[in-house]
């Protein structure tokens, strides 16, 4: 470890790798009488993550961020060894931000104490299930992946006891399934999710952006402009209806899979899904009722690597 606690200069992070360390590290918070925002993440920071950084340095006296690759919320044939770890660069951005009190990365040892296999059958141990949240849209091809989610989001919450925890509406189900979560188990976290950031031609800022070569970037913005398509078919156009609403979208999503399959470029476009729902029940829509809080969003695999990106429907916020 290149960043421990003991070596911590004035101006550096601290960092921790054990639970113990960090919680003497909280106590001293409370007794400053300091506020503390979270932000979870599993590394591999961009200026998506630290936009969640900064608006939680505004909000709150003490930013913790944790970087932790959960792998309760990955599947046997999932990218989990593969997941990028990249904790210099990230030490680095999280120090110019200047907004970063201190930075927890978890053991899965400690995480997990009675230990976490990717085999669902095999699994031991006590685990958080958000019902009627998660078995939809994401949820689809990954079953597994909410409660992960709701499991490690609940082990993180208790360890790093925060008065605001902070979450990207790129990963909009995400943001609803844990906003439940902390009310249903009457958690005392204010929980608060922040628009995505994008890149200038709208892709949406994500760790996995870096595994597409320069072809595949060049297409991989067709999500964010299917999903702009079925928007603007509700604003311009005044559609009601499910199947108007996302038929520009499939529209621009079967242009472009058919534009890289006829040059030949070596890898496919393959759409996972698309999807409308309502905001709080996360139901699919076959009517957007007027002024209907809904979320558009949608999956795409862009040679191996799976992109997810949403826009949300007369709503500002999650
Ligand atoms: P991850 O490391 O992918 O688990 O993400 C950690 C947090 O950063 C989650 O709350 C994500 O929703 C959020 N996040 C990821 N990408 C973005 C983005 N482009 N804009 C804003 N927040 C993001």
């Amino acid at each position: 470890m290149s960043h421990s606690t003991s070596s911590a200069a004035a101006g550096d992070i601290p960092v921790f790798d054990r639970i113990d360390d960090f919680r003497a590290w909280r106590r001293e918070q409370l007794k400053q009488n300091k506020t503390v925002g979270f932000v979870p993440t599993m590394g591999a920071l961009h200026e998506g993550h630290l936009s969640l950084v900064k608006a939680a340095k505004e909000e709150c006296d003490s930013v913790v961020v944790s970087i932790f690759v959960n792998p309760a919320q990955f599947a046997p044939h999932e990218d989990l060894d593969q997941y990028p770890r990249t904790f210099d660069t990230d030490y680095q951005s999280l120090a110019s931000t200047g907004a970063c009190a201190a930075i927890l990365l978890p053991r899965v040892s400690e995480m997990y104490p009675s230990g976490i296999t990717l085999d669902r059958s095999q699994q031991r141990g006590t685990f958080v299930d958000v019902l009627g949240l998660s078995h939809q849209m994401e949820g689809i091809p990954r079953p597994h992946f909410f409660r992960g989610v709701a499991t490690v989001v609940t082990k993180l919450f208790n360890i790093v006891q925060p008065e605001r925890a902070y979450f990207g509406q790129k990963d909009a189900q995400q943001c609803v399934v844990v906003r439940n979560m902390v009310n249903d188990l009457l958690l005392p976290i204010r929980m608060r999710s922040i628009p995505t950031c994008r890149e200038a031609d709208g892709l949406a800022m994500s760790s996995r952006n870096r595994y597409l070569t320069p072809e595949m970037r060049k297409v991989a913005t067709l999500l964010y402009r299917a999903l702009g398509a079925a928007r603007q078919s509700v604003v311009g156009s005044g559609n009601k209806e499910r199947k108007q609403i996302l038929e520009p979208a499939y529209g621009i999503i079967e242009e472009v899979v058919q534009q890289v399959k006829d040059q030949q470029l070596g890898f496919d476009v393959r759409l996972d899904y698309l999807s409308l729902v309502d905001v709080a029940t996360l139901t699919e829509l076959e009517q957007l009722e007027e002024s209907q809080p809904a979320i558009l969003s949608g999956a795409v695999y862009v040679g191996t690597t799976r992109l997810i990106d949403n826009i949300l429907l007369n709503a500002e916020e999650l």
